[in-house]
């Protein structure tokens, strides 16, 4: 799973995922929109039984905000169940015991199971406003499986590593915040170019990097019709096909 913003573990539960099937979590930065549903999916897939390690790969501070949340937060909680799960007779481990957390800036991992993934770093903000890697990072990834792959840009703009995540992909999945005709104003323009990509942005990486098809995602919020137009106004930059990204959308990969 890419990310856990606010309400995943009831869409998980709509797309007929049980949540202590959940091997892996990348956890791309630390925004709260992709981090809010978090400490809800693990305290979940605790609660509903998880026996095997859930795996969780994202940038530096990922221990921290997983250990504010299960530590801190929940701590009562978390106490509560080990306590009443000992009267009645059963241990039961804290849910940070059943976490491999890696902090990773760029990285290719074996998940096992012939799942190949693939991080770097991504720019979103960090080297306009002049933060540190402890003080923000971002990651996108690359997944490999059975000779398919599927890049997802995280929040980000174009960068060399978005571009090498990104080479000769069946799929990329990208952030484009906004239409060419939105990007009107100073604001704007500074966010498309340092933090967040907008259509053009997305359909040029997508061209750089020669991927076979683009599914937008992370767009803010316009009519479906606006929607339609900011992807047909792409066919100008990317020769692939465009997706529109919405909620529980399969993208079957060939
Ligand atoms: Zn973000």
């Amino acid at each position: 799973m890419v990310d856990a913003g606010r309400g995943v573990a009831s869409q998980l539960a709509k797309a007929g995922v049980r949540m202590p099937e959940v091997d892996v979590i990348v956890v791309t930065h630390h925004h709260f929109d992709h981090i809010g549903g978090l400490g809800d999916l693990i305290m979940s897939a605790w609660n509903i039984g998880r026996s095997g390690p859930i795996r969780v790969v994202g940038p530096p501070g990922t221990r921290e905000v997983i250990s504010a949340l299960l530590e801190g937060v929940y701590w009562r909680d978390v106490n509560y169940r080990i306590v009443e799960e000992r009267a009645q007779g059963h241990s039961m481990e804290p849910p940070m015991e059943m976490l491999e957390i890696d902090e990773l800036l760029s990285a290719t991992v074996d998940l096992g199971r012939g799942v190949e993934l693939t991080v770097g770093e991504v720019e979103h903000g960090s080297a306009a406003l002049n933060l540190s890697v402890e003080e923000w990072a971002t990651i996108g990834c690359r997944i490999e499986f059975g000779g398919r792959s599927i890049a997802i840009s995280g929040d980000a703009v174009a960068g060399k590593q978005l571009h090498e995540l990104a080479k000769d992909a069946d799929l990329l999945v990208m952030c484009a915040y906004v239409a060419a005709s939105e990007i009107d104003n100073e604001g704007t323009r500074f966010l498309t170019e340092h933090v967040l990509a907008g259509a053009p942005q997305a359909a040029q990486v997508a061209q750089d990097a020669s991927v076979a098809r683009l599914a937008l995602t992370h767009i803010r919020e316009k009519t479906d019709s606006d929607v339609q137009r900011m992807c047909a106004e792409l066919a100008d930059i990317f020769d692939g096909e465009v997706i529109a990204g919405v909620d529980m959308m399969i993208i079957e990969v060939p």
